[in-house]
C-alpha cells in the first residue's frame, strides 16, 4: 500500500503542521525524500486551511485574511532530480478526507478579493456543496448535480533564486502602474508559513518569498479543471530535489474559476508517482509544464454554447480583449438560467464549479474577440433547451446563497 507521505489533522492549525507551506522560496526545506519511481499518497488542507466552514453564513468568506492563502503539502523532494529535468508526476488518484466530505463555493466580497463578475456580486456570498461519492449536489443551488472532475488546482515546484527574482521584478512593475492595488501581491512575511524553515533564516526568505496566488513558469496555482486524476504532468526543476507542493484540491471545477472562491474547494489527498526525465526541459523546449489529460471524465456531450464579444456591459468596444468576451458569455449565460427561477448568484455558482467549458473561439477578427461558455444540459433536474413554449420557471426563489453584508 502506498505510504501517506504527509498527513492533516483538520482540527489542527496548517500553521503548525511543519509539512505545509503557504509561500514559493528556494529556501523552504524539504518536507520529507522520495525516490523516482515511488508512489504515495499526501493530504492536503483546503486551500484556506480550513477557515471556510460547513455552515450557512458567509461571514468567513467575507472576513478571510487572503495572505494566508494557498496552504500546501510539501516540498517533496525527489532524489536525483537537478536543475533541468523534467519531473513526471502521474496523479495515481485524488480524493476527499473521509472525515471531510464536503466543500465550498463563494464570491468573496468586492473590497476583500473580488472575482470575475465583481461589479454584479459586490458581496460575500457562499454555496455548501455535498460530496456523495463520485456526484455532488449543493443544499443552497437546488436543481443541478453531477459527477466530479477532481484535481488539484495548484501544484508545482520550487523555483531557484533566480527565477523568484524574476517573479518578484516583474509583478512589482505591475503593482507600480496602479498604485490603488490589486493588480498583483507582493511577499508579504506576517502570516508566511514556511513549513520546516524558522527564525532568521525564515524571517529572510519570508521577505522575498513568493505568494501562492498565480499560476506561473513551474506550474503553481493554474487551475485547470482537466488536470484530473489519472493525469500526468510534465514540470520544470530549478533546484535540486524538485521540490514538490500541491494543495487547493477541487472536487469540480467549470474552465476559468471564475468565482475565485473557489471551485468546489475541500480538503483531500492525492496518491501520485513521480519520475524523472534528464535534461528535459532543453531537449523539449520546455518553459511551462506540459500534461496528458486523464482517460476518464465526465460524459456530459450535450451542450448549450453562450457566445460573447469584447465589447462591455457599458457598450464600450474593446480590441481583441478575450476577457472582456469571456464575462460577456458567462453574464449571458446566467441572465438565461434566471428565467428558470435560479438566482443570480446561483447561475453563477453553477458557472464557478459544474464541469463548464471556457473556450477561446476567435482572436482574429478585429476588433471583437469571441469567447464561448459550454454549460452542459444534463447537470440539471429539468430541460433548460430553448423551445417554443418559452422556460418553465422550475424554482421558486425560497432557497438561495447565505449572504454578508460587508461591515461598515
Ligand atoms: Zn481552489
Amino acid at each position: 500500500m502506498a505510504e501517506t507521505l504527509i498527513k492533516v489533522d483538520l482540527t489542527q492549525s496548517p500553521n503548525d503542521n511543519e509539512m505545509i507551506h503557504n509561500r514559493w522560496h528556494p529556501d523552504i526545506p524539504m518536507a520529507c525524500w522520495v525516490n523516482p519511481g515511488d508512489d504515495f499518497i499526501l493530504e492536503t488542507y483546503d486551500w484556506t486551511g480550513g477557515f471556510i466552514k460547513n455552515n450557512d453564513s458567509a461571514d468567513d468568506v467575507r472576513d478571510i485574511d487572503l495572505t494566508t492563502v494557498h496552504y500546501l503539502s510539501g516540498p517533496v523532494g525527489v532524489k536525483g532530480a537537478k536543475p533541468g529535468d523534467l519531473l513526471v508526476v502521474e496523479l495515481l488518484d485524488i480524493g476527499a478526507k473521509q472525515d471531510s466530505l464536503w466543500g465550498f463555493n463563494g464570491f468573496f466580497s468586492k473590497k476583500n478579493g473580488g472575482g470575475f463578475l465583481t461589479e454584479h456580486f459586490p458581496l460575500a456570498q457562499k454555496s455548501i456543496w455535498d460530496i456523495e461519492g463520485m456526484f455532488t449536489r449543493s443544499r443552497h443551488v437546488p436543481g443541478v448535480s453531477y459527477a466530479g472532475l477532481i484535481h488539484p488546482g495548484l501544484i508545482g515546484c520550487l523555483p531557484d533564486a533566480k527565477m523568484l527574482a524574476e517573479w518578484n521584478k516583474r509583478e512589482q512593475e505591475l503593482i507600480d502602474t496602479d498604485p490603488t492595488g490589486g493588480l498583483a501581491n507582493p511577499p508579504f512575511p506576517g502570516t508566511a508559513h514556511m513549513g520546516k524553515l524558522m527564525g532568521e533564516a525564515k524571517a529572510k526568505a519570508a521577505a522575498e518569498a513568493a505568494r501562492t496566488v498565480p499560476g506561473r513558469e513551474h506550474g503553481g496555482n493554474c487551475d485547470i479543471k482537466d488536470l484530473s486524476r489519472g493525469a500526468k504532468v510534465f514540470f520544470p526543476v530549478y533546484v535540486d530535489g524538485a521540490g514538490l507542493s500541491v494543495g487547493d484540491l477541487h472536487f469540480s471545477q467549470g474552465d476559468g474559476e471564475i468565482t475565485f472562491c473557489g471551485a468546489i474547494e475541500m480538503a483531500g489527498w492525492v496518491h501520485m508517482r513521480v519520475t524523472i526525465l534528464k535534461d528535459g526541459m532543453a531537449k523539449y523546449g520546455i518553459k511551462n509544464p506540459i500534461f496528458k489529460p486523464s482517460p476518464i471524465v465526465p460524459t456530459y456531450n450535450d451542450y448549450l454554447i453562450f457566445e460573447g464579444v469584447s465589447v462591455d456591459e457599458q457598450g464600450k468596444q474593446h480590441y481583441l480583449d478575450v476577457n472582456v468576451a469571456y464575462r460577456q458569455a458567462c453574464l449571458n449565460a446566467i441572465e438565461y438560467l434566471k428565467k428558470f427561477g435560479y438566482s443570480g448568484a446561483q447561475a453563477y455558482s453553477i458557472l464557478g464549479t459544474a464541469p463548464v467549458q471556457g473556450h477561446i473561439s476567435g482572436v482574429v477578427d478585429v476588433p471583437n474577440a469571441c469567447a464561448t461558455l459550454w454549460v452542459p444540459t444534463q447537470i440539471f433536474d429539468f430541460d433548460i433547451n430553448p423551445s417554443a413554449a418559452g422556460p418553465v420557471k422550475h424554482l421558486d426563489g425560497s432557497i438561495d446563497m447565505p449572504l454578508s453584508p460587508d461591515k461598515v
